[in-house]
């Protein structure tokens, strides 16, 4: 259950979280979702249930993600448009893994535009680029539920038992090995890591270091969410 109701703020938060792939960006949105009642709006989940759902859309995503490359704007943004309006939405949300380009982060600001809502923080999760491998390489899920766990740095308290949900299957990303990383991290940088510009003109950027621990790093967090729904 959420901590904090959503009906005791003011206005409802669009957060954005920017940075590479094993930044934790997955692992904090899911915290602030628990801990805020925020929606976690993550369009590589969004993507990859339309890939498994067999859907027009995820088929034509599917070689751009194996290939560890971005998903042309037009379908990321029309998944995001349908999820956008569903009621949950309105109780303010993380987005996690969006914008990543350009394009996107313009057809944001008219999304939300027309929906009323603005974004009250762009988060920039700083990471070094060597440990990004290693992180991606030893992170799986519970199948049940979906909380993240790692082989090495987090792993369940009772081995093979999920903590949440109790539940025993778990899965691994098929992009999580290391030649897909490596794509991934370069398609980071060339074209979404210019957004901490542009959200930084804009006057609502945040810096956070996410080589710190998990609760360290939900705790700064924390914090900015705080200060953007007062
Ligand atoms: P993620 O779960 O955020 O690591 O995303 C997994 C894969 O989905 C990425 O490597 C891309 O192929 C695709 N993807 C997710 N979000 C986006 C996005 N906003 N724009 C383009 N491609 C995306």
């Amino acid at each position: 259950m959420p901590e904090a109701d959503s009906q005791t703020r003011t206005k409802p938060a669009v957060l954005i979280l920017l940075g590479p792939p094993g930044a934790g960006k997955g692992t904090q949105a899911r915290m602030l979702e628990d801990k805020f009642g925020l929606v976690q709006l993550s369009t590589g989940d969004l993507l990859r249930a339309a890939v498994n759902a067999g859907t027009d859309a995820g088929k034509r995503a599917k070689a751009a993600m194996d290939a560890g490359e971005l998903v042309s704007d037009e379908i990321v943004l029309e998944i995001l448009k349908d999820r956008m309006q569903d009621p949950d939405v309105a109780r303010g949300v993380i987005l996690d893994g969006f914008p990543r380009t350009t394009g996107q982060a313009q057809a944001l600001d008219a999304l939300l535009e027309g929906q009323g809502m603005s974004i009250g923080a762009a988060i920039s999760i700083e990471v070094e680029d060597d440990a990004m491998v290693r992180r991606v390489s030893g992170r799986y899920t519970c199948a049940t539920c979906g909380e993240g766990y790692h082989d090495e740095f987090k792993q369940p308290a009772v081995a093979g038992v999920c903590d949440k949900c109790g539940g025993t299957e778990f899965t691994r990303r098929a992009d999580d090995n290391a030649e897909t990383v490596a794509a991934r991290l370069s398609a980071y940088h060339a074209q979404t890591a210019p957004l901490i510009a542009y959200y930084d003109k804009r006057g609502v950027l945040s810096r956070v270091d996410g080589m710190g621990s998990i609760t360290a790093i939900a705790e700064e967090l924390g914090a900015i969410v705080d200060k953007v729904t007062a």
